[in-house]
């Protein structure tokens, strides 16, 4: 029979968490570790990663230490000691030091199978609570609380909402109405691949080429993890895999390893636009929006994840102090800056990467090549940290 939630000492407000993905079971995993049993509905009638790989920063590895997750993360993930950043030849532009940043906080960074990642979030929360196969279609105020409709016919009344829904959020557009999404103008191929030998596991590197890159991180378990960028002009959607390949044949070094070892028939290619939330939101009453359903941002800091799990933890480490009602308006006020400083640093280094002007190109790839190491390097660490 099932273990009621009163039976295993949870606190009984009902909280209700929309979405199954990494900030949504982060958040579930947090209100547990306070007592709390949220709900978590899921669309989908299982919980599963869409996704090839993800570079986790520093951050995330804090957040996985305190919460008791590290050591099965690293179990799986590759540490990263440096990512490279280098021109469509192979030659060096810029570079992170990762091993730096290791020493001196003791975190380190790695990169992951996205899937490994979901199991891992999966594992850490009770399963009596998750509803699959739950849409959320409409949510109506109460005088306290929310009546909440599912697509499967049911219906249940919170006293409190978590939307972590993803970047096109049911629960954002209930409260905030229709916020657009910001095309930033170019589209992503991603796949997982057996990681050829030669390849120095330990480094991701990104190629940036003419308005397209390419990027190699080594993801553990003998994999790698690559994706494939370019300023759109139409119709990629429709290109198969050989014709995509065929558009990136101009990037060297380890990228022809990859490219030459690649059977067609054993890689699934994921492909989307890229883009991030006009308008970042993250609160009002008694629901707060964590993860891409409140502020979905480019991937070209790899920090999209990282902020929603950033966003749990937060959202937790208040609870510790304040209601729930306090802390949901803490959450807002607490997390905004943050999460609008990610959105823009990211938009700003995607633009770079697609200049459109070969001029521009090249000069980019200059000030690239002089800018002093600990000059980009302390930029990137105060993106992570936030300090
Ligand atoms: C190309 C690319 C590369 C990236 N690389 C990185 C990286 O290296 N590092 C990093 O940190 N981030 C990265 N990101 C960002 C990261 O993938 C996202 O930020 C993250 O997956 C968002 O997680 P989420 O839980 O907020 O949303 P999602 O993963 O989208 O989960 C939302 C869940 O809600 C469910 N759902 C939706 N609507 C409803 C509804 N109405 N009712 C019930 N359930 C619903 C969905 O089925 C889904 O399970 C990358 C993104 C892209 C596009």
């Amino acid at each position: 029979m099932a273990v009621m939630a009163a039976d295993k000492g949870y606190r009984d407000e009902k909280i209700l968490i929309v979405g199954g993905g990494v900030a949504g079971l982060m958040s579930k995993n947090r209100l547990e570790s306070l007592g709390y049993n949220p709900v978590l509905a899921e669309q989908a009638d299982a919980l599963r990663s869409e996704g090839a790989g993800i570079l986790l920063g520093a951050n995330v590895l804090k957040i996985f230490r305190e919460c008791g997750l590290e050591d099965e993360l690293l179990h799986y993930a590759q540490p990263l000691k440096e990512i490279r950043l280098l021109d469509e030849q192979g030659r060096r532009l810029g570079r992170f030091d990762l091993e730096k940043i290791a020493r001196e906080t003791s975190y380190p960074t790695v990169a992951v199978h996205r899937k490994r990642l979901h199991e891992i979030l999966m594992r850490s929360v009770d399963a009596e609570s998750i509803r699959l196969s739950h849409k959320v279609i409409s949510i109506t105020k109460l005088n306290a609380g929310y009546h909440v409709q599912f697509d499967n016919g049911e219906v249940g009344t919170y006293d409190y909402i978590i939307g972590a829904d993803g970047v096109r959020s049911k629960v954002r557009e209930q409260f905030f109405g229709n916020i657009p999404l910001r095309y930033a103008g170019y589209v992503c191929w991603r796949f997982v691949c057996d990681l050829p030998p030669g390849i120095d596991r330990m480094v991701g590197s990104e190629y940036w080429g003419s308005n397209k890159r390419v990027g190699i991180f080594p993801i553990g378990e003998g994999k790698a993890y690559c994706f494939m960028l370019a300023s759109a002009v139409g119709g990629e959607e429709k290109l198969g895999f050989e014709e995509v390949m065929n558009n990136f044949n101009e990037f060297q070094g380890d990228w022809q390893t990859i490219a030459s070892m690649l059977a067609p028939d054993t890689i699934e290619l994921i492909y989307g636009p890229i883009a991030d939330l006009s308008k970042n939101v993250l609160h009002v009453g008694r629901m707060i929006l964590v993860g891409d359903a409140g502020h979905a941002t480019t991937p070209n800091l790899g920090q999209g994840a990282a902020m929603g799990i950033e966003g749990a933890y937060v959202f937790g480490e208040l609870l510790k102090t304040y209601s729930l009602d306090d802390a949901m308006k803490h959450y807002s006020q607490t997390r905004l800056e943050r999460v609008n400083d990610i959105r823009n640093r990211s938009w700003l280094i995607g633009r770079l990467a697609h200049l459109e002007s070969p001029v521009w190109q090249t000069l980019r790839n200059f000030v690239m090549r002089i800018t002093p190491h600990r000059i980009n390097q302390k930029e990137f660490e105060k993106a992570i940290f936030h300090q």
